[in-house]
């Protein structure tokens, strides 16, 4: 499926709708559904035929079969649908189908289609003396063969389904069309045949428009149960091993020793307290990443965030200053406030505090009380200045670090999903699982370095700050 740009989704509310869900377009009719997950279940003792004895035979064979079932008007094609009917027409129904084709073909099938799924199938397939562990490898092998929808074997059970629905009466064929030809030579052509190219497509198509509404998601999910069940995951790890290199980290760490030994001029100003706070926050939380090797880490992501939050803060508060001369002095009285919010709450009792925990209320309170006595500190409970994030971001020009870099942290640090499934879910590789993820108990996978986003971070800080401090010579900003 082509890829729909940003550009083409609907907003409503705070969710921005595909063409396809857009609940009041097609998505309000449209009942998601893939392939696999599906669809294929239904199909299974298609796949087998087709699969176990040929295209050409196969469809000569399932064509007979259609035909017989249509005259005893019992021609449906989806499991669910034939386990639905009278046991008496499910008996015909199979009687039909090994007048065409020989049991040990449809026999795998009894390992996934169990008594307590449907004792007809199982009663007339079921075979003592065959092998559960090659009907299972048989199984995975389909199951492997047509997994996505573009697949030939896929394509192959579309163009029988779709023979279900000429011959049953409910596919009515427009002569105009090129589908009549398609039906009618599709059986013909092996899949190198330059003509598949058109036939497939179309083949495919129709099937779409005729089943979407005919399967039965709740049998699918049945079956891929059971399927889960006897055969074992497969995860696979991606693991990150790139050349760390600590060139940039030696040379900030420089930069940092030059300014503690410089600015000495500064050093009683609020806003030199506050400017060098927050870089040297920065460079802290950088300088753990490095050291403690968390490049690869979920850890380094959260970190990497708060490295840009701050630096945000820092060029905000600078571009701020000529239009709000005391900036500097509201924004440690704001964090003040907020640091007075929890102390005040442990202080009057309202929760008891466990003595090991990180909290320290004495600390706390003597950093509340430093400016100023706590009884002129106000309290915050929204943002800074009533400036939320991204438009932070926005006025510092800086739009790209908050829609890719901040917005993709964002996941790490608040556990959403896309960051649980990157870094602490395993795809499973075994198609008999439809592709699902699992747990990664043994912490196996690791993520993409973040180093080098944490350098070019240090790196803006350091080019910030340079309209206010002098950096070094040999550091060229
Ligand atoms: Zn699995």
């Amino acid at each position: 499926m082509d890829k729909i740009e940003l550009s083409k989704h609907i907003k409503q509310g705070d969710t921005f709708y595909t063409p396809f869900t857009d609940p009041n377009g097609m998505g309000a009719t449209l009942s998601l559904s893939s392939w696999a997950k599906c669809w294929l279940p239904e199909f299974l003792w298609i796949a087998l035929i087709i699969h176990g004895q040929g295209r050409k035979r196969g469809f000569e064979n399932l064509y007979h079969i259609i035909e017989e079932l249509q005259n005893s008007e019992i021609a449906v094609p989806q499991l669910s649908k034939v386990f639905n009917l009278s046991e008496d027409k499910q008996k015909m129904f199979w009687r039909i189908v090994t007048k065409y084709v020989k049991k040990d073909i449809l026999a795998p099938l009894t390992v996934v289609v169990t008594p307590d799924i449907n004792t007809v199938y199982y009663n007339h397939f079921f075979d003592f003396s065959m092998n559960i562990d090659d009907s299972i490898s048989m199984l995975l092998e389909i199951v492997k063969e047509c997994n996505r929808f573009h697949d030939e074997l896929t394509t192959d059970i579309c163009f029988i389904v779709d023979w279900f629905y000429v011959l049953n009466g409910r596919l009515h064929i427009s002569a105009d069309l090129d589908l009549p030809k398609a039906l009618t030579e599709y059986y013909q052509h092996s899949h190198e045949d330059e003509v598949m190219k058109m036939f497939r497509p179309m083949i495919r198509s129709t099937f779409q428009g005729l089943c979407n509404l005919d399967c039965s998601k709740d049998f699918a999910r049945c079956i891929w149960k059971v399927m889960g069940e006897i055969s074992e995951c497969n995860p696979l790890v991606i693991v990150w091993e790139e050349e760390i290199t600590m060139d940039f980290y030696k040379i900030a760490t420089d930069v940092m020793e030059y300014l503690a030994a410089t600015n000495e001029d500064k050093k009683m100003e609020t806003k030199y307290a506050v400017i060098m706070g927050l870089t040297c926050y920065i460079y802290r939380i950088y300088q753990e990443i490095v050291v403690k090797q968390l490049q690869n880490d979920i850890s380094g992501r959260i970190l990497f965030r708060t490295m840009l939050e701050t630096y945000i803060n820092l060029k905000y508060l600078m571009k701020q200053e000529s239009e709000v001369s005391d900036i500097y002095e509201r924004f440690k009285a704001y964090g003040s406030g907020k640091y007075k919010l929890v102390m005040a709450k442990i202080r009057e009792g309202k929760y008891s505090l466990s003595e090991d925990s990180q909290i320290d209320k004495k600390i706390m309170e003597l950093i509340v009380n430093e400016d100023m006595d706590e009884a002129f500190v106000n309290m915050s409970v929204g943002y800074f200045d009533k400036t939320g994030f991204r438009t932070k971001f926005q006025k510092c020009g800086e739009d790209e670090l908050y829609e890719i870099y901040y917005e993709y942290a964002t996941n790490f640090a608040h556990g959403i999903w896309g960051a649980i499934r990157e870094s602490s879910m395993l795809i499973c590789d075994n198609p008999a699982h439809a592709y699902h993820s699992v747990p990664d108990y043994h912490n196996e996978q690791n993520l993409r370095n973040v180093l080098g986003d944490s350098e070019m971070v240090m790196k803006k800080t350091f080019a910030t700050i340079a309209t206010y401090v002098e950096l070094p010579d040999f550091y060229a900003v």
